[in-house]
């Protein structure tokens, strides 16, 4: 998104991009506000995209705080900016790569192993042999370790989860019940998200506290026993008969924040950076905003080094740092609400480490 941004103001990128195996790709639906796919307008047709990979979504559903189930059904391609659509994530990334691909932007395929500044330049060791220097750096390595990346502000840590992601599916012949849409449900140990990806599939994601899970986590027993802890993703698991399951994906995400978001610029020698996405700071799934806060920074950032570029703002580094601050302040605030508002399950530890009580 950076690289689309910064091309259409007719700025000079490098950029550095993994080649990343099909395998390692993971398949889950994302849940975007338009308020980020309208962003998304200028370098792809939206109607198109939405038609060839938005997952239709006819009710969303949420058991959390009671035992009861709150449904609101959704109008397809209701393009109000606090709606939601849910997309084919993998797809989207692949075309946009495919668009940035296509600009006049310098490719090198690889990662980066190392960066340190040098005078009033930033160098990037890539694939422990080229070196490349650049002006002006844009974090946007996602969650990944940067411990080698000298950047004047570490991120911290503010929470853990264990994450297990299962795509349940039936064949055609089973259809027996066909409703599409999305449920997230609170439990003892934790919550899930389920979002049915057409008729013939759904994708599940639990979230738990690190130190709960058991060793049989990836077998099919543990999904059924863990299943049997919800009251309403079991049956709709069980009327809309999606029997057959993938192995789980297993992986925990490191939810964190910089202490900084952009720098430089204090003097001719300091060179200008700025983080975007989840390298500026990773959210915890719950507030859904992930994919759209990546957006919004990654356009921000390149507005901003435009204006640095061309003399316009020289506050425009500290802008957008003090602008990340509000939206990741804002962002907490509301994840805490969310989680205070369950109280069925206070004395189980994922819900003792992320009530109020326990984080003030
Ligand atoms: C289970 C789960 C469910 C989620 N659901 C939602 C949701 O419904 N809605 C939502 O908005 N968000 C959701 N999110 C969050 C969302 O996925 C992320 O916030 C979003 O993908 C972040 O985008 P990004 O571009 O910053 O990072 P990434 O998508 O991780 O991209 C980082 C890129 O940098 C590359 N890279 C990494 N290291 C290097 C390196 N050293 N050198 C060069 N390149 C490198 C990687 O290969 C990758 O291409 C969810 C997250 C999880 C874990």
């Amino acid at each position: 998104m950076a690289v689309l941004c910064l091309h259409q103001q007719g700025i000079e990128t490098v950029w550095i991009k993994p080649t990343v195996r099909l395998s390692n790709r993971l398949e889950w639906p994302e849940s975007i506000s338009w308020q980020g796919l309208e962003r998304l307008a200028d370098f792809i047709d939206l109607e198109t995209f939405i038609n060839d990979h938005g997952f239709p979504e006819n009710v969303q559903s949420s058991c959390w705080g009671s035992n009861q189930l709150l449904s609101r059904s959704k109008q397809r391609m209701s393009r109000q900016s606090n709606d939601t659509q849910l997309v084919n994530k993998a797809a989207l990334i692949e075309i946009l790569s495919r668009k940035a691909e296509s600009t006049s932007c310098e490719l090198i395929r690889g990662r980066v192993e190392q960066i340190e500044r040098q005078n009033n330049i930033w160098q990037l060791h890539i694939n422990h042999q080229a070196v490349r220097s650049v002006d002006v750096l844009i974090l946007a390595h996602g969650n990944g370790q940067s411990s080698r990346f000298s950047i004047p502000a570490k991120a911290t840590t503010t929470d853990i989860l264990q994450c297990h992601h299962w795509i349940l599916s039936k064949n055609n012949t089973e259809a027996a019940h066909s409703n599409t849409g999305s449920l997230v449900e609170a439990c003892p140990e934790g919550w899930w998200y389920a979002a049915s990806l057409g008729l013939n599939k759904i994708s599940i994601t639990s979230f738990q506290h690190p130190t709960t899970i058991t060793a049989d986590h990836g077998q099919a027993e543990y999904l059924r026993n863990r299943l049997n802890s919800t009251i309403h993703l079991k049956s709709w698991i069980q009327e809309s008969q999606w029997r057959h399951f993938q192995r789980p994906r297993i992986f925990r995400l490191h939810c964190q924040c910089r202490e900084q978001f952009s720098g430089g610029g204090f003097d001719a020698a300091s060179p200008f950076w700025f983080s975007v996405g989840d390298a500026a700071a990773t959210l915890d799934p719950l507030s859904s905003f992930g994919s759209t806060n990546g957006i919004w920074s990654a356009s921000k950032a390149a507005e901003s080094i435009g204006s640095i570029l061309n003399n316009l703002n020289s506050n425009a580094s500290k802008n957008y740092n003090n602008a990340m601050h509000r939206l990741h302040h804002t962002t907490l605030l509301q994840r805490q609400q969310m989680y205070d508002l369950e109280q069925r399950f206070k004395q189980h530890p994922f819900w003792m480490y992320r009530t109020a009580a326990s984080t003030t």
